[in-house]
């Protein structure tokens, strides 16, 4: 609580730089968020803000959602709607956004940059049909969900703020509408490159490129040739991102060209949730019938949207076609190789290994396929293989397991750690606790139905640690009871 009496600044101490309006203004359009009725704060990110250097804790939380809804600008704000294209479910669209306002980018006492973006803060010049407004459920839904993935390890946008806006937003139903704040690296995505690429003026895309791997890969700078440094740093990151994203079961839902960030972060939770039972073909979008962005297809996509970013970035990579070509075909077709490095030394972790054996790959596709096979839930099933009551699992009965179990428990052996070792290793590296799509389901209802933040906040917390097992949080870690009916996740606009 604030006292009357109490010192109170009357904003947050914002420290704003903003580098993307010195680009030349094709790469976005000047404008402000479109005030609400009745800001009222209802999730704020504490740890978060004081990463960044803010000091919330001097603000009044009705000063706070002034600025965070948007009806306020914040001192050394520039607000901007960026221009971006992108290829949705295979087909290109120009885009750019039609419901986030880029604030700025403020710099963090550590001198670190980063966006500060309200989603859902109303119409702008690339709205096209849309009211340029977020219902509260998806919003509060990607604060969970990003927050989760941060405390994974995952690099991710993160959620600063949740202000619900006094207004309804009409989709199927009435519901309550609401602006997220979203921290990220950068808002830049391929469908950024694609947009300026199709614009067919050189002298742009070497602008928004040279921004870029400045902003984001400034090594680069000493290589030979930066824009192709720049171009494998990017399929780097997203091997990485991706393999980590397979490791924990994430399914992103739209991984469209125009939801894929530059600087590695998984970006735009929408119809994204974790995967319960092991299977390679579990889709969630409900958008999604043809299964392209399918859990076992995300690395497959990644590569495709990484196709689509070197054709953007040709121009760049050689003044001779046959040349460019060349060097980014190789690029592209290296992607695979890349993404397996990732995904088996991430493997290993998750099974204890700390040594390389050729093999290792089919001991893990064994155990996969047993787990596909017999729908174990995959983050459960990981973290048993370490727990002591293994031998009490209904599937340790399984003939199939055992025969795994003894293939990898004679791998274990050929390495020289304890199983002390072995196992803080594999608890490092298999969650306990995941955004389980009953739980978060169950936060939603209660906070946007009856206006109850209680099980929002015990999910949140849960989440903040998911590599410890805590007995006040055991809920958590349950798979979900039997369900007749596929889960299903949509879009959220
Ligand atoms: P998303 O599915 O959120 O990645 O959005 C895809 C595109 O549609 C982006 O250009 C968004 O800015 C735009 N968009 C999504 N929802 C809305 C909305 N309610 N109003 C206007 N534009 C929207
Ligand atoms: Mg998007």
């Amino acid at each position: 609580m604030t006292h009357p009496l109490d010192h109170q600044t009357t904003r947050l101490n914002w420290d704003f730089d903003n580098s993307y309006c010195q680009l030349p203004s094709f790469f976005f359009a000047r404008q402000s968020p479109v005030p609400v009725r009745d800001p009222k704060l209802v999730l704020f990110n504490h740890s978060l803000s004081e990463e960044l250097g803010l000091s919330f804790s001097q603000t009044s939380e009705q000063l706070v959602a002034l600025e965070l809804s948007g009806n306020q600008i914040p001192l050394g704000a520039e607000p901007i709607a960026q221009a971006y294209a992108g290829h949705q479910f295979g087909h290109f669209a120009i885009l750019g956004d039609g419901r986030a306002i880029l604030l700025g980018e403020h710099l963090s006492p550590e001198g670190k940059r980063f966006d500060v973006q309200l989603k859902g803060a109303g119409q702008t010049p690339f709205s096209r049909r849309g009211d340029g407004r977020a219902a509260l459920a998806p919003m509060l839904r990607e604060y969970i969900i990003s927050e989760a993935m941060h405390a994974l390890g995952i690099p991710t946008t993160r959620s600063l703020a949740v202000v619900t806006t006094g207004q309804p937003v009409y989709r199927e139903t009435s519901l309550p509408g609401a602006v997220l704040t979203r921290i990220a690296a950068s808002h830049i995505r391929v469908g950024t490159f694609e947009y300026t690429n199709a614009q067919g003026d050189q002298n742009l895309l070497q602008a928004l490129a040279d921004y870029t791997w400045a902003r984001h890969y400034p090594d680069c700078a000493n290589a030979q040739n930066p824009y192709l440094c720049f171009l494998e740093t990017v399929m780097d990151r997203q091997a990485s991102l991706i393999a980590r994203w397979q490791l924990v079961g994430f399914i992103h839902g739209v991984m469209n060209t125009d939801n894929m960030s530059i600087a590695g972060e998984t970006i735009d939770y929408g119809p994204c949730a974790f995967m319960d039972t092991y299977h390679a073909d579990t889709v969630f979008s409900s958008i999604d019938q043809q299964g392209r962005y399918a859990y076992g297809n995300q690395p497959l996509m990644a590569q495709w949207n990484l196709a689509r970013f070197t054709e953007a970035l040709l121009p760049l990579l050689n003044p001779d076609e046959t040349e460019a070509l060349a060097l980014g075909r190789a690029a592209v077709h290296h992607f695979p190789e890349r993404f397996q490095r990732y995904w088996l030394s991430g493997m290993r972790a998750k099974l204890g290994l700390f040594t390389e054996e050729p093999s290792d790959k089919a001991l893990i596709e064994t155990l996969l396929s047993w787990m596909q096979n017999t729908a174990q839930d995959f983050t459960h099933t990981f973290r048993s293989l370490g727990s002591e009551s293994l031998a009490n699992q209904p599937f340790f009965q399984d003939a199939a397991f055992t025969d795994w179990h003894s293939a990898w428990q004679a791998r274990l052996s050929r390495q020289p750690q304890t199983p002390e070792e072995v196992l803080a290793h594999m608890n490092a590296h298999n969650p306990a606790i995941i955004p389980r799509n009953y739980h978060v389901e169950e936060a939603l209802r209660s906070a946007s139905e009856e206006n109850d933040l209680t099980r929002l906040h015990q999910l949140l917390a849960a989440l903040k640690q998911p590599y410890t097992e805590r007995p006040e949080f055991k809920a958590y870690q349950m798979p979900p009871p039997p369900s007749p009916e596929a889960y299903r996740t949509f879009c959220g606009t």
